[in-house]
């Protein structure tokens, strides 16, 4: 059709200024520096002793700022929901630079808002009622490079309805024009949908945008579009499990304290978008980052451990945290394998069976072995797909280790825009969805993939378009059906496909190196110094505890050994110990391995005491080696 396709996205543009009626618009906040950037600060003592109007432009670096309105809701009504829509800054692409904030309803965390969230629903106990909506803003950082001011404009900010008839058209016409663009024209579905929303689109009177019949016109061009896409049959026998994600790099392009910040915005969001989405389900999987919210925002670490026991979020993933793989020692990984492990099981009930690095920069061919005895049984990750010569030649396989242990392990082949890598950062498009089975080189022994949507790598996650979109390509036709699932599930099915296939199963017998990032081996040499450092005198310190305790009854110091094990294990995080961070994760880390560099020495001086007679004139030598040492040569 001549056009057809460039007109429609043009009209589309039109419709979705009309999902909202802003209601209440709000014009000026009350505002208040937070020059303590203080972690996890709360909004009761704030003291406001300036204002902000909206349009009105706003700067800074790493610069922290209050915002409060009290607003009233407008009485419900019929066809609609409540909406906030809050527009105050550029968030950078992952969120890895630029603006994010946090909203507090009546003093409590309700959401982050950001770029990439600036609609905030609330429910319909709100209707009528007065509340107090205080943002915390952070400026951002720029992202790596020179340290650069951030310049954000309060650009917009509304309490109104948001129209459901004319938002469901938004989300169909553009989630089938999407598939549409991934569909080839020969095929039959392609000038199908198209005419379906064509269709659709006619019916829309735009003699007076805005207008009574103009908004009538909409509801009626939306239920022909419902009734003109359920015609069209599916005809695509892949599935793909979405898992809702989001990457947060637990320290990179900002420091760890941002990062708990990071946690506290992306984590309310999921818990608020769950009210509203019920099928959504959603994986996070640094314990780190849990310890970090228990300490910080408590009253979030308990709805999502209420999430959690729902089985709405799935905290599983393996490790402590997303750990480097090459630099680590066997034992560090076999730690983080332990400490992860055991918080999931702990403040969870359970842990996790499988491994998720979809970030991190090569696979030690030790770790099928760590895994399995770890009670891993699938190993995931993306990252391998940015080697920058070889394609790894499957992305569902048998990963052998160095003794033989072999482990299932299956690679996310969901393209990245314009780009040869997969993405663990989807962004729930018709593209992922159908590049997801293009990409897949194991076509013959599985017919379902996974996605990982949401933004990251510096957090976000999910969006309420995401959540609407999945709902709808699910029944596009041409492309493969999408359903929420865990990541859990994705993996047990897949074992079981792979137990059932009549088909040859690879194996790859190695290291899984990765051609990329290679200067991650030499960058910040000294955090690597420090790391190797720890990770012998850790062996020391507690050998002689052992000792101690079997020989003098000392009490064994395991609080205090977790404390130093978590310090190094923490700087072991993927763009901690390569190098690839800036300069201030690197001040912060010296502090950390200093502190526990001191703490393990003094732990191992007093071991020694503790098993130690002193005598006058008299010396002793400790062989903490396996093997003896002769005189002169210790
Ligand atoms: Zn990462």
């Amino acid at each position: 059709m001549f056009f057809t396709k460039e007109k429609l996205w043009r009209r589309l543009d039109e419709v979705a200024l009309y999902r909202y009626d802003k209601k209440c618009p709000i014009t000026i906040f009350q505002s208040a520096e937070d020059k303590d950037g203080a972690i996890s600060a709360r909004p009761e003592n704030v003291v406001y002793d300036d204002e902000l109007k909206v349009g009105a432009n706003w700067a800074g670096r790493d610069r922290y700022l209050w915002l409060k309105a009290t607003v009233k809701f407008p009485a419900l009504k019929e066809n609609t929901r409540l909406i906030g829509y809050f527009d105050f800054g550029n968030t950078g692409d992952g969120h890895n630079s630029g603006f994010e904030s946090l909203l507090f309803v009546d003093g409590k965390p309700f959401q982050g808002v950001d770029q990439n969230h600036r609609e905030v629903l609330f429910p319909d106990s709100f209707a009528g009622t007065t509340a107090e909506l205080t943002f915390r803003l952070w400026s951002g950082l720029e992202g790596g490079g020179i340290p650069t001011i951030q310049t954000h404009q309060l650009k917009e900010a509304f309490i109104g309805y948001l129209q459901l008839s004319i938002d469901d058209l938004y989300f169909t016409s553009k989630a089938a024009l999407k598939t549409v663009d991934e569909l080839e024209e020969n095929n039959p579905s392609h000038a199908k949908l198209l005419q379906a929303i064509n269709r659709a689109f006619l019916a829309i009177d735009w003699s007076i945008p805005g207008s009574p019949t103009n908004i009538a016109s909409m509801e009626t061009a939306n239920q022909l579009l419902q009734t003109g896409v359920k015609e069209i049959p599916k005809n695509f026998p892949v599935k793909v499990a979405a898992v809702g994600h989001t990457h947060i790099d637990v320290a990179w392009l900002w420091r760890l304290k941002h990062t708990r910040e990071k946690a506290a915005r992306s984590f309310s969001t999921v818990l608020h978008l769950m009210e509203d989405y019920p099928e959504y389900l959603f994986l996070q999987s640094q314990p780190q980052l849990y310890a970090y919210i228990k300490e910080d925002y408590p009253e979030i670490y308990e709805k999502i451990k209420a999430k959690i026991k729902d089985g709405a979020w799935e905290a599983d993933g393996g490790m402590w945290l997303e750990a480097d793989c090459n630099i680590p020692s066997g034992e560090s990984l076999v730690r983080q394998m332990l400490y992860g492990q055991k918080f999931l099981r702990e403040e969870f009930g359970k842990p996790s069976s499988f491994l998720w690095l979809p970030d991190v920069f090569g696979y030690s061919w030790a770790l099928p072995q760590i895994l399995r005895k770890s009670g891993i049984k699938t190993f995931m990750t993306t990252k391998i797909s940015w080697n920058q010569y070889n394609r790894m030649p499957h992305d569902t396989f048998q990963w052998r280790g160095i003794d033989g242990t072999e482990i299932l392990t299956h690679f996310i082949t969901a393209p990245e825009k314009n780009s040869h890598i997969s993405t663990y950062n989807g962004k729930m498009t018709a593209r992922e969805l159908a590049g997801l089975w293009t990409k897949y080189q194991d076509k013959e022994i599985n017919q379902e993939l996974l996605l990982a949507y949401g933004y990251g790598d510096g957090g976000g996650g999910v969006n309420r378009e995401m959540l609407e979109m999945r709902r709808r390509y699910d029944t596009m036709p041409g492309i493969p059906e999408v359903k929420p699932k865990s990541a859990t599930d994705y993996f047990n099915d897949l074992h079981e496909t792979i137990e059932n296939t009549d088909q040859y199963v690879h194996t790859w017998n190695g290291e899984l190196y990765f051609e990329y990032h290679r200067g991650t081996y030499t960058s910040q040499a000294f955090t690597k110094k420090m790391n190797r450092k720890i990770e012998l005198g850790l062996r020391d310190s507690e050998w002689l505890s052992v000792l101690a305790n079997l020989q003098q009854g000392t009490t064994y110091p395991t609080k205090k050994l977790a404390d130093i094990w978590q310090i190094l294990l923490r700087n072991q995080f993927h763009d901690i110990i390569p190098g690839s961070s800036i300069k201030e994760v690197y001040d912060d880390a010296l502090i950390e391995y200093t502190e526990a560099m001191t703490e393990n020495t003094a732990l191992i001086a007093e071991q020694l005491t503790n098993l130690t007679t002193a005598a006058d004139e008299t010396i002793t030598l400790w062989n903490s080696s396996t093997w003896s040492r002769a005189p002169g040569r210790c």
